[in-house]
């Protein structure tokens, strides 16, 4: 049994203890996750901070230039990357649509290059006879990320590498769930930065929340549950962290009734069952007009009838396990509600036996607002499709929710459907697709899904304070 190591200040150190970390599709162990305690975190945080010094000093190309070799690293790391990931995740090496282990590598790969590209020049906003006035970016410090389970290593990606650009240096803490693939991408990217500019603590309890009221870290960056958001912006305000909250979603989705369905149904099905639905902006309720309800309803079923869960390493999986059984249980509870409140379930609703967390992919139609599966973020395999006769009606319930993440409206009429996915109170409005995000686009959500953004020249501004100079002439 591989047992892994914290990285602090460039170097392998051992925990007295270790926990397991387990298959969610076997329910074996995957490999022993070091236990560490708030020594380590102090030592974790003390070495970031040594290190910041130097490596915000360093020439912003050599930085990008560190960025490129780590994508370069997980490159040539992406078979062991992608087997560890499905293996301590549950997701297939390949999935539906290639929404799996592959996509999640391959997409920290594109993600580390985009950020390498960016850049935050110094902006000139006055250069007359009265003043010269420039602003600066400049970062921030010791940055601590707290990524899920759901995607560990492509969010941890989007975390860290923005921090680093902008010469930041970093403590992460990843979820005990998942906490092996970053492991062994921390230990890889030490090979390639100087110590202690990116070190990683893991433990099953505790760290998180010590981390978030550290007085040695400047910023949280955390992806995951809205009540853990709260508890971490409260934790953080002792010394005023800096804050990108990522939390909860319940993303609606609206269909016109001027669709094509044969069209939209595969994309509208990959986008709520990404990652079998365990996706921050997966399409979470399908609102789908009176009309064509029934050939929407029919054309989804045929799609999951032929859709193959199982154990994510064998080929020819397109959904695995849900990641872990606290979710799986939320899946079932959600779905025998639904069944109570007279929700028509289409396909799936039944717990195979025999070990792992599964459960197949599940549509229930029927349902509508006021069901716990429709007003709750499921996180697992299981679409609400509620039927609406008035489109002015469906905005307005997919409003009618604290979450703000994504939305989309699916139509013909781009004109018409852009006009009500901006009615759609959420951090992004997608037509005709959903959850399909990228790094040149900036994404977070409102609400309580949280605030700041990620990606793009605003996500990376995100790891930085203006210093505005201004000489007098
Ligand atoms: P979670 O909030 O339970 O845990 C997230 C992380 O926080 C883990 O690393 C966990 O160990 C740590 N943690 C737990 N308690 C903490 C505390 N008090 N202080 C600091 N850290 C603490 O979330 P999860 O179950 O891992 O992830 C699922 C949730 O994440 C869903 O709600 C999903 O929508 C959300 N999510 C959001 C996005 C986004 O971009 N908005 C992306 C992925 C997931």
């Amino acid at each position: 049994m591989e047992k892994f190591n914290l990285i602090i200040d460039g170097k392998s150190v051992a925990t007295e203890r270790y926990f397991e970390v387990i298959n969610p599709a076997t329910l074996e162990v995957v490999g022993l996750c070091p236990s560490a305690d708030n020594s380590h975190l102090d030592q974790a945080v003390a070495a970031a901070q040594r290190a910041f010094g130097p490596w915000s000093a360093t020439d912003d190309a050599v930085r990008a230039q560190k960025i490129n070799e780590l994508a370069d690293a997980l490159e040539q790391n992406m078979e062991e990357l992608m087997r560890l990931l499905t293996m301590e995740m549950g997701k297939p090496l390949g999935g539906y649509q290639g929404i799996g282990s592959g996509m999640e590598v391959g997409g920290s790969i594109a993600w580390t290059r985009a950020t390498a590209a960016l850049t935050l020049p110094v902006e000139i906003i006055q250069d007359n006879e009265d003043a010269y006035i420039e602003v600066h970016r400049k970062p921030l410090g010791v940055v601590g990320s707290i990524p899920p389970w759901n995607w560990p290593l492509m969010i941890a990606i989007w975390h860290v590498m923005p921090a680093l650009r902008t010469g930041n240096t970093v403590v992460i803490k990843p979820s005990s769930l998942t906490p092996l693939t970053t492991l062994r991408f921390v230990e890889i990217a030490n090979r390639i930065l100087p110590p202690g500019v990116f070190n990683i603590v893991t433990a099953e309890k505790g760290i998180g929340s010590a981390m978030a009221r550290h007085p040695g870290i400047s910023k949280m960056v955390f992806t995951g549950s809205t009540p853990t958001g709260k508890n971490i912006m409260e934790n953080a305000s002792c010394n005023l962290k800096r804050l990108t909250l990522e939390l909860g979603g319940n993303d609606a989705g609206i269909v016109l009734p001027d669709v094509d369905v044969a069209v939209v149904a595969p994309q509208i099905f990959a986008s709520a069952f990404n990652n079998n639905g365990q996706t921050c902006a997966a399409l979470k309720r399908l609102y789908v007009h009176e009309e064509i309800y029934e050939r929407m309803c029919a054309a989804l079923t045929e799609i999951a009838r032929g859709v193959v869960t199982g154990n994510g390493l064998d080929a020819g999986v397109d959904l695995g396990p849900l990641q872990n059984k606290d979710q799986l249980d939320l899946v079932v509870e959600l779905a025998e509600d639904a069944r109570r409140a007279g929700g028509k379930f289409l396909c799936g609703g039944v717990k195979p036996e025999g070990p792992g967390y599964f459960y197949p992919a599940t549509l229930v139609a029927e349902v509508s607002d006021g069901v716990r599966l429709v007003d709750e973020e499921q996180f697992g395999p299981i679409l609400p499709i509620i039927r609406y006769s008035d489109v002015n009606d469906a905005v307005r319930r997919a409003n009618n929710s604290v979450f703000g993440l994504g939305g989309s409206v699916w139509g013909r009429d781009i004109q018409q459907a852009k006009a009500l996915a901006m009615q759609l109170e959420c951090g992004t409005a997608w037509v005709n697709t959903h959850a399909t995000i990228q790094p040149n686009a900036p994404f977070g959500g409102v609400k309580e899904s949280g605030f700041g953004v990620e990606f793009a020249r605003d996500g990376l501004a995100e790891y930085t304070s203006i210093q505005t100079v201004k000489i007098q002439k």
